[in-house]
């Protein structure tokens, strides 16, 4: 059965796309059956892996508001071994639509329930928002991987975030994990950079990952390719590091099994 992990943090640009992205394409690539979900209406994820978005007629939107299976939205991408659940522009009406519905928090749940059973992995790319997306991503979630640039400011709004995180496991996913934070965007010619990973490291001690995005030309071009990084330049810094996360995130799975 599928893990499923919600990639969080409700402040923009911070690298979640590009983790949610280049993490399913780095798991595919190491083997794994991977479903990544888009459910950020700005819909880059579904670009991100070569999805002309103009060209889909359903979507993530149509699953959680109007209850079509999901398994009719599962779609491949350019990664094999990877699908994707689109998001378009249309699912910007989500969040306002869902308020009066029944279970409104547990919607993406279920459709994911529905379909995990087929993958090893199952990615949530979420909006910058603590919004009715996120919260319903935390719902449907085991574990929260949550991005952290390395800039002045990182652990600004963080506690927003645990503080959400904390009332979806008293009132709705008593199980939910912090899967691991994520040091993104560092500039290795500044100082600034280091000071960060300490601070962020003594917040969160061992759930930081030994892998540390840097600031990558290469990662920042992928997506106006329509490609992973995996795909765009297998041999650049960015995709190393990418594989890395994954061959962590794995490891991390397997002592979790372990120890259960
Ligand atoms: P979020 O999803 O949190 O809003 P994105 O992943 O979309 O953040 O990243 C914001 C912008 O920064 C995008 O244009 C993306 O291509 C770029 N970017 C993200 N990570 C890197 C990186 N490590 N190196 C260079 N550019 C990056
Ligand atoms: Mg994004």
């Amino acid at each position: 059965m599928g893990k499923v992990i919600a990639v969080a943090n409700q402040k923009g640009g911070v690298g979640k796309t590009t983790s949610a992205v280049n993490l399913s394409a780095c798991l595919a690539y190491l083997n794994h059956k991977v479903l990544l979900v888009d459910i950020d209406p700005q819909g880059n994820a579904t670009s991100g892996v070569g999805i002309n978005k103009a060209d889909m007629d359903q979507c993530i939107y149509n699953v959680l508001v109007e209850d079509l299976e999901a398994e009719k939205v599962c779609v491949p991408t350019n990664v094999e071994k990877l699908d994707i659940i689109p998001a378009t522009i249309q699912l910007a009406g989500a969040e306002i639509e869902l308020v009066p519905t029944i279970s409104r928090e547990v919607r993406l749940k279920k459709a994911i329930d529905s379909v995990k059973d087929n993958y090893d992995f199952v990615i949530i790319d979420c909006p910058p928002s603590l919004g009715l997306l996120t919260i319903n991503s935390l719902t449907a979630a085991d574990s929260v991987l949550i991005p952290v640039q390395c800039e002045y400011y990182a652990l600004e709004g963080l506690s927003q975030l645990l503080n959400t995180i904390r009332l979806v496991q008293k009132h709705l996913n008593k199980e939910l994990m912090i899967e691991g934070v994520l040091l993104t965007m560092l500039d290795a010619r500044t100082n600034l950079g280091i000071q960060v990973i300490e601070e962020v490291k003594k917040y969160f001690q061992d759930k930081v990952y030994k892998s540390v995005i840097p600031r990558n030309i290469r990662l920042g071009e992928a997506p106006s390719h329509g490609q992973p990084i995996i795909l765009y330049d297998p041999k650049s810094r960015g995709a190393e590091v990418y594989l890395d996360l994954a061959k962590e995130v794995i490891a991390n799975g397997e002592r979790v099994r372990e120890r259960n």
